[in-house]
């Protein structure tokens, strides 16, 4: 009989925490799940999930205006409801809510509707109760949450994703402050959606870390859409009778009626008692883990957003599925962070896998580029400005591909699939012998020459 009153404590019901305690279960271990907001966490709640219905539902514009090209007539102007889409988007994600929860009891896993936080290497006290549960071992998975913007006057004005997926009305003019994933992603949903769209970025390039090729197509894509304002800052926010006025640092004044933040997320570690109990945190608040997500205190691990490793969905559920293999399973099992393929869901999409080109040139001297910008084969008819780019980069001494990046239509889906083969190794001269598939855009891939 076990001296604690569970084998398993996750703090946190998001992607990471609940596989690890499905896992763990799984293997036979008593396991605890707290969750103080709704199970399913930043991905299904309020972020990748309904990010990408919001998407689909912005694309729809592109393709009315794309459809005359091939002889549609609308009897109308399409009309679109921001409140319908936001219901149907609420129960689709409260149908999903439902769907963790019975796969966690299912499990064998015990779920709790409270504020879970760390009382020593064994013990977890549930808020606001103050109960008490000792545990053989305690996961963190709590996540990361947006940061703000410090010392801008106004910027209580402001909201962050969390908040656009759930505004009353849309709005008819939005800024969007940033250039990661979240920022490019919501600026092309609601420039789709049909708002006024400015997108205020502090560099010169989208998506810092992309490959060039890539940040060059988007920045031309995106400038036709909405208004590009690079190179500046956010300075102040006013509110007036007609929405927000909102002065960036060129003195330049843009009104509008949200303004929506995505500059970035810091790890949920605040008043968690990570470091009362020994668990060394980095400078922005990630818990530091070992290959086998261990940290600091050899009863704690933590998977995740939280650690601030890869912060993807699929990492995280990767990372809580290698601890408990390893800790439960029998099965020690580390994951592997190079080669995650991965997409920003902007309109056009990308797809990206490996190396950029500037990392390719920095660590194996003068790789092959190979490179194609083309109008796809739907814009010919549709007449649309649309381009796609794709590039792949290629090891000159050994033939293997380092890196593939694809802007465009379908580049999330293709990347998957480009994932496992650059995954095993490929060569270009692998891409080369493989047989096209015609007419599809992805056959620029092994055409390429
Ligand atoms: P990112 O870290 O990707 O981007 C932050 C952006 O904000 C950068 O453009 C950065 O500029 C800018 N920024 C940072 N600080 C400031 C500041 N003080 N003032 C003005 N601008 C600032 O964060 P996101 O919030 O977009 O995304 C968070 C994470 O979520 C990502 O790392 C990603 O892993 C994940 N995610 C993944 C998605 C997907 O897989 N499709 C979708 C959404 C999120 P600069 O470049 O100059 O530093």
């Amino acid at each position: 009989m076990s001296a604690y009153d569970v084998d398993l404590f996750v703090i946190g019901g998001g992607s990471g925490g609940v596989r690890a305690a499905r896992v763990a279960a799984t293997h036979g271990a008593r396991v605890m799940v707290a969750e103080e907001f709704r199970m399913g966490g930043t991905c299904v709640i309020r972020g990748c999930v309904p990010k990408k219905l919001l998407v689909y539902a912005s694309r729809f514009a592109h393709e009315f205006a794309d459809s005359a090209g091939f002889g549609w007539t609308l009897p109308q102007a399409p009309v679109f409801d921001w409140a319908s889409l936001i219901a149907r988007k609420d129960a689709e994600i409260t149908r999903l809510e439902g769907l963790y929860r019975n796969n966690l009891a299912n499990s064998g896993v015990e779920i709790v509707d409270a504020r879970a936080v760390v009382a020593g290497p064994n013990a977890v006290r549930l808020l606001p109760d103050g109960r008490i549960v000792t545990a053989e071992r305690i996961l963190v998975a709590t996540g990361a949450w947006p940061t703000q913007l410090p010392g801008a006057p106004g910027v209580e004005h402001a909201i962050t994703s969390n908040e656009a997926l759930h505004l009353p009305r849309q709005p008819r003019r939005i800024m969007v402050v940033g250039a990661g994933y979240i920022a490019v992603e919501f600026a092309g949903i609601f420039a789709g959606l049909g708002s006024a769209v400015t997108l205020v970025h502090r560099g010169d390039r989208l998506l810092r870390g992309f490959d060039h090729d890539l940040q060059d197509g988007l920045v031309a894509a995106l400038g036709q859409q909405m208004d590009l304002r690079l190179g500046r800052q956010l300075a102040r926010i006013d509110r007036t009778a007609d929405g927000l006025d909102v002065a960036l640092t060129d003195g330049e004044t843009v009104q509008v009626d949200a303004v929506l933040l995505a500059i970035g997320r810091l790890p949920n570690t605040r008043g968690l008692g990570l470091e009362e109990a020994g668990v060394k945190l980095d400078a922005l608040g990630a818990v530091q883990v070992d290959d086998y997500s261990c940290t600091s205190v050899p009863s704690i691990y933590a998977v995740g957003d939280v650690t601030n490793r890869v912060n993807l969905t699929p990492v995280a559920i990767r990372e809580g599925h290698a601890f408990a293999d390893t800790v439960y399973g029998g099965r020690p099992t580390t994951v592997d962070h190079s080669l995650i393929p991965t997409a920003v869901f902007s309109t056009p999409e990308i797809g990206t896998v490996g190396l950029t080109e500037e990392q390719a040139r920095a660590r194996h001297g003068d790789p092959l580029i190979f490179r194609t910008a083309f109008r796809p084969m739907k814009a010919t008819l549709s007449g649309s400005a649309e381009r796609m780019m794709m590039k792949i980069i290629v090891d000159r001494a050994t033939d293997r591909v380092l890196g593939v990046h694809i802007l465009g239509e379908g580049a999330g889906e293709m990347i998957q699939v480009l994932g496992v083969a650059v995954a095993m190794g490929a060569t270009k001269a692998d891409f080369d012998r493989t047989i096209a598939v015609h007419p599809t855009a992805a056959e620029e891939l092994v055409t390429l020459r």
